[in-house]
């Protein structure tokens, strides 16, 4: 594969930002190798600066489930951009953004609109501080909710892939104020209320984890979150910022029939634009500036042209409800990669929730961080080569999600399958 050109950007990038990205993974560290420069999408691929066409499942890393400058968004976008960029001011679209969140999410009554996951988890936690007076956040290990300073201790994505164990720039007293357990662990979790309940503000979980590498909730383990929070008196926070209009229009809430009591949003509900946002019942969001005293703010949120791609985004996705056939790509996908797996006599798992999924380098099963730990990693970055010269570009890092989007068809399914069918054997 020609990465003539892409080496070159690399290599001015590198001396102007730090491992020459703006966010970690995008570096290519845990798969060696340069990273591609993106010179367009085109529905379900990318095109690189060196020409290269490759069936992309990053698709942004979740946000672009209709595929890559789908017209609708990209004509809305260029209607609304003529209007003007931004107001700092109220304007109609967050209005509608805002309707169609709260008709699709049974939980939520109110919603405040940010510029990314990260912010909204941030802020979401500190209305459940404030709610519950208390202090402490509960985790999970490989869960990843954005990296403000309490929230990366044992973080996924990123933090997995480099293997970053320690917590430079974060002090003491806040990462105290986070205990973290294994995923899926629910004695764990009761142990937790047993022995600090009372100091409990909420638990924080990514109701299907997609940072460590997909993995599924146990049948019982969000119910039983439910329980014990309510119980305590702590707060259900579901991070939904990949699984929300992902795995149904609902989310995950809709999917499990659990519901949290607040949810964190982001990625999908942008359009591919930065956005996030969290949502819960009236009687914890008036806590929310200016109705109550929790202070959030933010200069470009609400952004006019990022809730128009938003809103236009939600609507194709509520009016077309395309989740059975996502769930047709998805699972044609996850058993053609089983499959061409067994053929090479490589061990692999498959873990998939609709049109996210992960090919997990081990035996399996794979329910927590430490078993998705046990991925073999080397064979990962030769099988990820291997799917690159292949035309086809999956994320560079073993936790990571596989992202299907609508763009996706049943002959590019096949495409990878038949390109994943020769890397594993070259990367057996
Ligand atoms: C991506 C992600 C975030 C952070 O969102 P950003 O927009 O990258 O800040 C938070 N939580 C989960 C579950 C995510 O996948």
């Amino acid at each position: 594969m020609n990465q003539h050109r892409s080496k070159e950007l690399y290599a001015k990038a590198c001396n102007l930002l730090p491992g020459g990205v703006n966010s970690p993974v995008r570096a290519f560290q845990a798969v060696g190798g340069t990273p591609l420069f993106i010179a367009r999408g085109e529905g379900a691929y990318l095109v690189d600066v060196d020409g290269n066409r490759l069936i992309d499942y990053v698709c942004s890393w979740g946000p672009l489930i209709l595929g890559h400058a789908h017209q609708e968004v990209v004509e809305i976008a260029s209607q609304v951009l003529r209007l003007g960029s931004s107001f700092g001011a109220p304007s109609p679209w967050e209005v509608d953004l805002a309707q169609l969140i709260v008709d699709a999410l049974p939980s939520v009554e109110m919603v405040r609109m940010v510029n990314s996951g990260t912010e909204a988890v941030m802020s979401a936690v500190r209305l459940a501080r404030a709610y519950t007076d208390r202090d402490l956040v509960v985790k999970f290990a490989g869960g990843y909710h954005g990296h403000s300073d309490g929230l990366i201790v044992q973080g996924g994505s990123g933090i997995a892939t480099l293997g970053i164990t320690t917590r430079p720039g974060i002090p003491q007293a806040i990462a105290e104020t986070t205990l973290t357990l294994p995923y899926n662990d629910l004695e764990a979790v009761e142990q937790v209320f047993q022995d600090h309940g009372e100091r409990i503000a909420a638990v924080i979980v990514e109701p299907i984890a997609g940072n460590m590498g997909v993995v599924p909730p146990r049948p019982g383990f969000l119910e039983g979150l439910r329980k014990l929070t309510r119980e305590a008196g702590a707060l259900l926070i579901f991070d939904e910022v990949i699984t929300g209009f992902r795995v149904r229009y609902g989310g995950a809430q809709a999917l499990y029939g659990v519901l949290p009591d607040l949810t964190c949003l982001g990625k999908i509900i942008g359009g591919g634009f930065p956005v996030g946002a969290f949502g819960g019942p009236r009687e914890i969001m008036r806590l929310v500036a200016p109705l109550g005293p929790v202070y959030q703010a933010g200069t470009l949120s609400g952004n006019p042209v990022a809730m128009a791609c938003g809103v236009t985004t939600l609507r194709i996705l509520r009016d077309r409800n395309p989740y059975d056939r996502l769930e047709e790509l998805g699972a044609r996908l996850a058993e053609g990669l089983q499959e061409a797996a067994e053929e090479a006599g490589v061990p692999v798992t498959v873990n998939r929730v609709g049109s996210m999924l992960t090919l997990f380098f081990t035996e399996g099963p794979v329910e927590n961080f430490d078993d998705a730990n046990r991925s073999d990693r080397q064979r990962f970055s030769r099988f990820f080569w291997a799917m690159l010269e292949r035309g086809v570009y999956i994320p560079p890092s073993q936790f990571e999600a596989w992202f299907v989007s609508l763009a996706h068809t049943e002959e590019e399914i096949d495409r990878t399958v038949d390109a994943a069918r020769e890397a594993l054997r070259q990367a057996g």
